[in-house]
């Protein structure tokens, strides 16, 4: 199945050897014993995470199997530096965790436009035999290789970082609700077992000030026990600083489902329970004055209920003074959800099964040729031939 929106890609990242060291000997026409001028070995390439709030999925990543820096030059005569070799940059929506692909372990978190991560160190250049020149040996005749480069494959996960997430069963009306109150809508291609999309959306508030509302589709009764689609959603809740619960004002019984949604966030992790929530009472144009009395004796007390309705405007600008009055009590909008994040390390089964959803268990990285020489080129330990 063609797979849209991806929040799980393995890359294998390999930094860059470093240069050797030249064992050279100066030698010019009047100048008989030059003395030893090799130079030294340029830095392999270092591979770096970095945070970009371009992105909004791993899609850009999803063909890109492999990232490597190139390897630091080799020193040479007259002292001359190998060229360091040329950095790489993973770019990464805000909001990706990194995983060692072979042990499961936890590496990372880049959560900020910007942030960027050291991943893999590139091999120092090795020392050139001008650097060796000493009292008793002027004229050393060893260079030093450089150091190996480093290699790791990485799984990288997307947890979205909204301050808002929408949390509520399929035609609740969260789409329409992101629509309603958001300017910018960045494009989030559809999961691929629903049709559905997810939809990011910034509310634009008094003040330029802005956030972000998620509207994260397809919770389902028993979501949170692998069941149905669920699973999968539910983790891009993890880190929303605030949670905004929507059940339409017409269902059978808007605590009960309240109450179902409520459960799921649970037994999926306990933590999100600690998150703020807001209940907002959807297509509130649905049901008349009388009835939306009634109903408001019988809904939820542990939090605050606002009735709204995204066809008619209903009290949307008191939602989003509402959201707002909680967002801005927060002493930093990320901070929360970040904090929240719960850093399990995982399993290799769960990593690996949740590659297999992306159709990306095809993974056993199979060097081609040219690659395995790479790899198997040893550093050359023996004086470099003079020139
Ligand atoms: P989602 O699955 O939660 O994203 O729900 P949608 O936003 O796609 O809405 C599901 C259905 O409810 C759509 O047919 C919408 O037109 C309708 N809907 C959404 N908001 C309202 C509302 O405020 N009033 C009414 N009457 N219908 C609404
Ligand atoms: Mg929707």
């Amino acid at each position: 199945m063609e797979t849209n929106f991806i929040d799980y890609v393995k890359i294998v990242c390999r930094s860059g050897k470093g240069g050797r060291g030249s064992m050279h000997m100066h030698r010019a026409k009047y100048v008989p014993n030059g003395g030893p001028d090799g130079g030294d070995g340029g830095r392999g390439g270092h591979i770096y995470l970095r945070g970009n709030r371009n992105y909004w999925t791993l899609l850009h990543l999803r063909y890109e199997r492999h990232v490597f820096a190139s390897h630091g030059g080799n020193g040479g005569k007259s002292r001359s530096h190998g060229a360091d070799g040329e950095d790489r940059y993973i770019d990464v929506p805000c909001g990706t965790v990194v995983y060692d692909a072979e042990t499961g372990k936890y590496i990372c978190d880049v959560t900020t436009d910007g942030q960027v991560v050291l991943l893999l160190q590139g091999g120092r250049g090795g020392l050139g035999n001008w650097n060796f020149r000493t009292s008793t040996n002027q004229a050393p005749r060893y260079a030093q290789p450089g150091e190996p480069m480093r290699e790791q494959t990485i799984i990288l996960e997307l947890k979205m970082l909204a301050d808002v997430g929408l949390v509520g069963f399929p035609n609740a009306g969260k789409s329409t609700l992101v629509n309603a109150i958001s300017s910018a809508h960045p494009k989030i291609a559809g999961y691929p077992f629903t049709t559905l999309e997810p939809s990011v959306g910034v509310v634009s508030y008094r003040d330029n000030r802005s956030f972000v509302i998620a509207d994260i589709p397809g919770i389902i009764e028993g979501a949170s026990e692998g069941r149905g689609l669920g699973l999968r959603f539910l983790r891009h809740i993890e880190r929303n600083a605030l949670l905004l619960f929507m059940v339409p004002a017409d269902t059978t019984d808007i605590r009960h489902d309240y109450e179902v949604l409520l459960r799921e966030l649970e037994n999926y992790n306990p933590d999100l329970l600690c998150k703020q929530r807001i209940l907002a009472v959807t297509k509130a144009d649905l049901i008349d004055d009388e009835l939306q009395q009634l109903l408001s004796a019988e809904l939820p007390t542990d939090l605050p209920v606002i009735f709204i309705s995204s066809v008619t405007n209903y009290n949307l600008v008191q939602l989003k003074d509402l959201l707002w009055q909680h967002l801005s009590a927060m002493p930093d909008l990320h901070h929360e959800a970040i904090a929240s994040a719960v850093h399990r390390d995982k399993t290799l089964d769960f990593l690996q099964s949740e590659l297999e959803d992306e159709g990306q268990d095809d993974d056993i990285i199979i060097l081609d040729d040219d690659e395995i020489e790479d790899v198997e080129e040893d550093f050359d330990f023996e004086d470099e031939a003079e020139e």
